[in-house]
């Protein structure tokens, strides 16, 4: 059994072929996947993210707005996310954070958004998405500040950090979650991080259709491939791709609070 947690199955690149994206995934042993919302608050994108949720069995949503779209959040915004929030499948907000290399909103921008999709997720007790990059001291100074009070926390999503900020992190109870470059080549700080992670703080994910692992690097992704990863971190524990599956799958039902024997989500 195997969880993709951070996943993009909802944008046009699979437009064509999503039945048989979730199918292949199914037959590859992942048992659930969420499906992060991106894009404009203002379109359709996130009731498109959504549907998805709500069309397929154990496919969840996250809504929330992208660093990159900071700019873009406003009360309508917010309200629309809050809305669409009320969807059964939506069991995170996010991806939240902040992203300073390619900054495509403001700094101080992305910072008070960050800030403000975090308060609006604890109001509807849903825990956090977070993408940071370029950004970590402040990520964690942020979340620290916001998080560490009373329980409520979340998951650091395609993990690119120091393994200090790694500690950091599920310090405040946050799961750290790696996606396929922790495969690549050249990718020797991911895997110091991934090193300090222990297996029960541990989740893995495609971020499909980005960041396809070796051996399918230069494909487009998806959540099938995320056994590879799985695969590559099992090898780095010096463990077995099963113990790596169950034990992933386990941190993710026990997050969300999922029960995958119920048709729909039942909070225990
Ligand atoms: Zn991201
Ligand atoms: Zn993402």
């Amino acid at each position: 059994m195997l969880v993709d947690s951070h996943c993009h199955i909802d944008g046009e690149q699979f437009d064509g072929d999503r039945d048989e994206v979730v199918e292949r995934a199914r037959e590859a042993g992942v048992v659930a996947m969420l499906n992060i919302g991106t894009g404009d608050p203002r379109s359709d994108d996130f009731r498109r993210a959504v549907a998805v949720a709500e069309k397929y069995e154990n496919v969840y949503a996250a809504v929330g707005v992208h660093p990159h779209d900071a700019k873009l959040y406003d009360d309508a915004a917010e309200q629309h996310l809050i809305e669409l929030a009320k969807s059964e499948k939506v069991i995170a907000w996010g991806e939240i954070g902040l992203d300073y290399y390619y900054e495509h909103s403001p700094r101080d921008v992305q910072r008070d958004v960050f800030r403000r999709q975090i308060r609006t997720a604890r109001e509807l007790d849903l825990p956090i998405i977070i993408h940071s990059r370029d950004a970590d001291d402040e990520t964690v100074e942020i979340l620290t500040d916001e998080c560490s009070c009373d329980g409520f926390r979340g998951i650091m999503h395609c993990f690119g950090g120091t393994p200090q900020m790694a500690e950091d992190l599920m310090k405040i109870g946050f799961l750290i979650s790696f996606a396929g470059n922790v495969t690549f080549k050249k990718a020797d700080n991911l895997r110091e991080a991934a090193r300090v992670v222990p297996l029960d703080k541990l989740l893995i994910e495609t971020d499909c259709p980005f960041l396809t692992p070796v051996p399918f690097r230069g494909k487009r992704n998806e959540p099938s491939f995320v056994i590879y990863t799985a695969q590559f971190l099992a090898d780095l524990y010096d463990t077995d791709l099963e113990t790596v599956a169950s034990r992933t799958t386990q941190n993710f039902l026990d997050f969300f609070k999922l029960d995958l024997t119920a048709e729909t989500r039942v909070r225990r």
